[in-house]
């Protein structure tokens, strides 16, 4: 099995709906181990270059504002960022944050549980979880710097 390193975001709705420790509770519960932790200033390139792939998406524009706490009056765009690491971590977390549309997220799952979807239909799924082993190290590197993770 591979030992894996994934990048999750506590979005600006679980930060709001005060879901910080609930969804790290869950995390933990995977076995994994937190290795990088940080509050970050998204600013607006940082928000494209994570989203990057997405950029011709009809959502794009709504899930930049969204990422950066312009609809839940979030200071300074700030989000907590996070990595983990362990056998086969993206899928892990993956499975414990659920699928991607809050209505289709299995119950129980963080997104299932807390998601929804707004009358703009922007999914508010309250965490950004890695999808495949490119994705997270790309988006590992560009959110956290390497003398930031425990090696
Ligand atoms: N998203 C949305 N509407 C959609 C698809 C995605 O609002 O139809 C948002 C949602 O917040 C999602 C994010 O865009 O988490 C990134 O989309 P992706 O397909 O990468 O889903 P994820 O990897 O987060 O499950
Ligand atoms: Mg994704």
């Amino acid at each position: 099995m591979a030992i894996e390193q994934t990048l999750i975001l506590i979005k600006p709705d679980g930060a709001f709906r005060k879901l910080t420790g609930l969804t790290i509770d869950r995390l933990d519960a995977t076995g994994l181990e937190m290795v990088g932790a940080k509050m970050v200033c998204v600013t607006e390139k940082l928000a494209r270059d994570h989203y990057a792939s997405l950029s011709d998406k009809p959502f794009f524009e709504g899930l930049i504002k969204y990422i950066r706490g312009e609809f839940h009056g979030i200071k300074d765009h700030r989000i907590l960022a996070l990595v983990y690491r362990g056998e086969n971590a993206i899928k892990a977390v993956r499975a414990v944050a659920g699928a991607t549309n809050p209505e289709q997220a299995v119950p129980g799952t963080i997104r299932g549980s807390f998601g929804r979807i707004t009358t703009t239909q922007q999914f508010e799924n309250v965490i950004h979880a890695s999808s495949d082993p490119t994705d997270a190290a790309r988006e590992v590197a560009l959110w956290f710097k390497k003398d930031e993770i425990i090696p």
